[in-house]
């Protein structure tokens, strides 16, 4: 038994050595063969008779039979955060499929909460997400950074309904009821897909990115690490998955580092990979965020080995087909009536971005004791704020799901970002609170100088380190000199505005609120 299991784990080794050999050359031709689902369902179909029989699998002869051919279907998404509206669209796909006979699973690379207020405001918080991945037959989830953002209870939740996996997480006995590191599926045919997942940790606490008080006891290790100890895996089933949420620059490294993978399904980094990448001889994946894409895997074997895979992403914006049933479903979550709940009454309607603008920075820099905050006025989706001030004006205020991060600026920093935000826009770009400031440009909007003072007019302390808090789009996408790389505070810049309107605030001070300002040659006063 123990011999002829280790020469099939030789026979295996080679033939990934032969494989990894040949990957390079058979993927560009890989990418590019279409496979149509008449293809798929027959092989199906002619697989399903080359069954192992319940005898020779218990005969203790070596290696039970595997399909002598086989085709397997993966739809995959990942980072949905909360944006269920597609699902209408991912549920006639998927069903087209699954009608054809098509071995066909369906796999989530991890947050599936957090983002959209329908879900993320639910009772209980992310229900709705739940129901619709149970509708679409979900067959595992890894687990990502921002399925703690409702607390374990959730994530219990979710355990409860679909498997969920991770390799680097270790929950004491209680904790988290069905996480397991690894599983393995079977298709109709006998074929076994073994599935782990990883999920990223921050370089700085070793914790993944959300609020360290979601995490209770769970403990984490190295992701990348971690998976060098799951090549034993290779030998469990026929396909081996790696369904990650480290982001798409590592599981670049992790194809790398283990050539017995098949196939890599990321997540994190919201990385629209199409077609899919065969690095290592492993195919990498990842279908963007936000439920815009499906992604879609084609495997083909022959005698229990991977012998061809292609990966793209179906664009849902250019699918035309929904399921009305889920229709009906998206339609009875939109009328959640907590998002109609008041939060604030204000004295007046609050109006023009530079309004918004300081209520926004302000309530950034009140929830994390800032000294200064800033957001760019693209960031800030509406004009005006009604009297009466509801959770989802909030969310249509700021939609984006952004986070405050905060960073040690001085003040020579604050100036370049200030001049850098001007220059990108050749217009007042940034909204701010706890000082103000005002740009001086040539005609040509070429900066000339930025002056910054205190609230009170008084000049800004050169010679001082101030607590800078942006948006997480600022502080990613605006080119500007700061020795601090920065920190997220973890929580959304919209979680940040809900707090501070709940806080019975005196709305009345943002009247006409202005704080930036910019002279501009040859035009007079610019208002
Ligand atoms: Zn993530």
């Amino acid at each position: 038994m123990k011999r002829a299991r280790s020469f099939r784990t030789a026979m295996r080794l080679l033939a990934v050595a032969l494989l990894t050999a040949l990957s390079l050359s058979s993927a560009t031709s890989a990418t590019t063969r279409p496979s149509t689902t008449t293809t798929s369902s027959l092989m199906a179909e002619s697989t399903r008779e080359a069954l192992p029989t319940e005898s020779s699998a218990t005969t203790g002869l070596p290696a039970p039979a595997v399909p002598p051919e086989s085709r397997i279907v993966i739809f995959h998404i990942n980072d949905v955060h909360g944006k269920i509206d597609n699902f209408a669209k991912v549920a006639a796909i998927l069903d087209a499929e699954r009608k054809t006979g098509a071995q066909v699973f369906f796999f989530s690379a991890g947050d599936n909460f957090t983002g959209d207020p329908v879900v993320d405001q639910y009772d209980p918080p992310g229900e709705p997400m739940l129901e619709m991945l149970a509708r679409l037959n979900l067959d595992v989830t890894a687990l990502g950074n921002h399925e703690f953002d409702y607390g374990l209870e959730a994530v219990r939740r979710l355990a409860a309904r679909f498997p969920i996996i991770s390799a680097n997480i270790q929950a004491p006995p209680g904790t988290l009821p069905g996480l397991k590191p690894w599983i393995a599926l079977k298709a109709k045919d006998g074929t076994k897909l073994v599935v782990f997942s990883l999920i990223q940790i921050e370089p700085g606490n070793g914790l993944p990115s959300t609020h360290p008080d979601k995490l209770g006891d769970l403990r984490f290790s190295e992701p990348l690490s971690k998976a060098l100890e799951l090549k034993k895996l290779r030998a469990e089933g026929q396909v081996l998955i790696g369904l990650t949420h480290i982001g798409h620059e590592q599981d670049l490294i992790l194809a790398g580092a283990m050539p017995e993978i098949d196939v890599i399904i990321g997540g994190h980094s919201h990385t629209r990979v199409d077609p899919a990448k065969i690095v290592n001889g492993v195919l990498v994946t990842q279908a963007g965020s936000d439920n815009l894409f499906l992604g879609r895997i084609d495997l083909f074997l022959k005698n229990g080995r991977v012998v061809e895979k292609t990966g793209r992403l179906v664009d849902l914006s250019q699918v035309k087909d929904e399921d009305p049933a889920v229709k009906a479903m998206l339609a009875k979550y939109h009328t959640n009536p907590a998002l109609a709940r008041v939060l604030i009454e204000a004295p007046f309607e609050l109006t023009g971005k530079n309004a918004l603008g300081c209520l926004f920075t302000d309530a950034m820099r009140a929830a994390h004791n800032l000294d200064i905050a800033f957001q760019n006025n693209g960031g800030i989706r509406i004009n005006r704020l009604p009297k009466s001030i509801t959770l989802k004006d909030v969310y249509t205020l700021d939609p984006f799901g952004n986070e405050t991060v905060e960073i040690a600026m001085t003040a020579a920093e604050i100036r370049g970002l200030v001049k850098a935000s001007f220059e990108k826009r050749k217009e007042i770009d940034l909204q701010v609170s706890g000082m103000t400031y005002l740009v001086r440009a040539d005609a040509a909007k070429q900066v000339k100088s930025v002056q910054l003072n205190n609230l009170d007019g008084s000049p800004l302390a050169e010679d001082k380190t101030f607590k800078v808090g942006l948006s997480s789009y600022v502080a990613t996408t605006y080119d500007f000199a700061h020795k601090d790389p920065g920190r997220s505070t973890r929580t959304l810049t919209v979680d940040d505005l809900i707090q501070y309107l709940k806080s019975a605030v005196d709305l009345g001070i943002y009247r006409d609120a202005r704080r930036a300002f910019s002279e501009i040659e040859s035009e007079p006063y610019r208002n």
